[in-house]
């Protein structure tokens, strides 16, 4: 994800690659990656990442006894900081009697509670909770079921989706085919996925009339629209407001179209309130979410459909059944571990800590405003950005921010923080000196 526009990808030990006798490049040499494919990186000339042997709270303590703060909260999962000792608790406990069993023909009660809670949370009548185990696998049921539901009702033809400009959804074959291939990672793949509408957010009235024209004239093939609530993450953290959410609402209603919500980077608070969704007065009929569901202790996701939606697979009829189940579905440790980072939201002034975040992200930040080479800086709740014209040398902005003793790593030409929401004060401030001081030092 953080590749969406140049790579997740790896850290580095050192500003200059490390070469063998024989000029072989680290991925081939360095036995420690022998057996290794690491993601979004070419294995010949990727930069070695850094051992880790720990981590705590903020920290990443690393195996050369160098110790980092997380800017980036381990993409965006680990929201109450690493090894909080509740959830670490909860999933020891949990491990003691039963670490997984499969959801086929069983149920376990860290399961049925998580699902209750979920619905409980959850804005708009989105009630019945699938269970999977990582964000592109939610997003994939999400666009299974949003293409049964017109097979159920009768409906033949409606099997594409309407996506946006910006947008990342995940790496497997759907997934990628509703992200943005033309700007992102994704592009050599154009031409081999499924066919789907790539269009501008509804942001004005020229893109909100080429939308409903487009909803109007393929209304016959359309399942749904697909849009990341507020901020597009990993395809370059960039912000829209409620009012574009609602005219796709609008848009979906008016043109038989399903919404889906992907909250799999926005969800449990990143924006501000616990799910985006809830800062838009209207409701998706499916959203995803997965990454901070288990405050980034184990992988777990969740696709979440409406009443209406799945009464259309309610049915004497085998065949409406939806046909998918994940062999780690439900898996009892990763429920455990989000029922737990559910009790730190509910005991814990989370929503509070995210706000003072957000305003001390905006006083900070803002000495890059007026810098040379900064287009814009933005604040989202915990998200903070920092977004240049480009950024020439991502290998060695990343590796000065390790000199400076924090993990932050910029794509494309975006440097952003979503930090824990545990994060010190102090911790903060050095994160944003660190950023403020990278951007200051680069020559444009
Ligand atoms: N959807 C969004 C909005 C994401 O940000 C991501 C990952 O960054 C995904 C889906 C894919 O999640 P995963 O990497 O867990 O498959």
């Amino acid at each position: 994800m953080d590749q969406m526009l140049s790579t997740k990808g790896v850290g580095k030990r050192q500003m200059t690659r490390r070469r063998s006798k024989t000029g072989a490049t680290p991925g081939r040499c360095d036995p420690e990656l022998a057996h290794v494919w690491l993601p979004y990186a070419q294995m010949k000339t990727v930069s070695p990442p850094l051992p880790v042997a720990r981590t705590q709270g903020v920290r990443i303590f690393l195996a050369d006894g160098r110790e980092l703060i997380d800017g980036i909260a381990s993409w965006w999962t680990a929201c109450h900081g690493y090894n909080h000792p509740r959830i670490r608790q909860a999933v020891e406990t949990q491990l003691a009697s039963m670490p997984h069993v499969m959801f086929g023909g069983l149920v376990h009660e860290q399961a049925l509670r998580l699902a209750e809670r979920l619905a409980r949370l959850l804005p708009g009548g989105l009630e019945r909770v699938f269970f999977s185990d990582s964000g592109s696998v939610a997003v994939e049921v999400a666009m299974k079921m949003a293409t049964q539901y017109w097979i159920n009702r009768g409906v033949r033809g409606k099997k594409q989706f309407v996506a946006f400009h910006g947008a990342y959804h995940g790496d497997t074959l759907g997934a990628m085919s509703v992200s943005d291939l033309d700007s992102g990672m994704h592009a050599r793949f154009a031409g081999t996925l499924p066919a789907q509408h790539i269009v501008d957010l509804p942001e004005n009235p020229t893109a909100a009339s080429a939308l409903d024209k487009l909803l109007k004239d393929r209304s016959g093939t359309i399942a749904a629209i697909i849009v990341e609530p507020l901020v597009q993450g990993a395809g370059g953290m960039k912000f829209h407001d409620a009012s574009a959410l609602r005219h796709l609402r609008a848009l979906a209603d008016k043109h038989d179209a399903l919404l889906i919500f992907d909250e799999v980077f926005t969800g449990f608070g990143r924006t501000g309130t616990m799910f985006a969704s809830e800062q838009t007065q209207i409701a998706p009929d499916i959203i995803a979410l997965s990454k901070a569901l288990t405050g980034g202790t184990l992988p777990l996701a969740a696709t979440v459909a409406t009443a209406k939606l799945f009464d259309a697979f309610w049915s004497d009829d085998p065949e409406k059944a939806l046909m998918h189940g994940p062999t780690y579905m439900a898996n009892a440790l990763g429920c455990a571990a989000a029922n737990a980072s559910l009790d730190l939201f509910e005991r814990e002034p989370r929503l509070q800590q995210v706000a003072d975040i957000a305003a001390m992200l905006a006083k900070g930040l803002n000495p890059c405003r007026g810098l040379t080479g900064v287009k814009g800086v933005r604040v989202k709740g915990a998200v903070g950005v920092v977004e240049l014209d480009r950024i020439d040398n991502l290998d060695a902005m990343r590796a000065r921010f390790i000199e400076l003793g924090v993990f932050v790593r910029p794509i494309g030409n975006v440097i952003y923080l979503t930090p824990a929401f545990t994060i010190s004060t102090d911790e903060l401030e050095t994160l944003m000196r660190a950023v403020v001081k990278v951007v200051q030092e680069q020559k444009h």
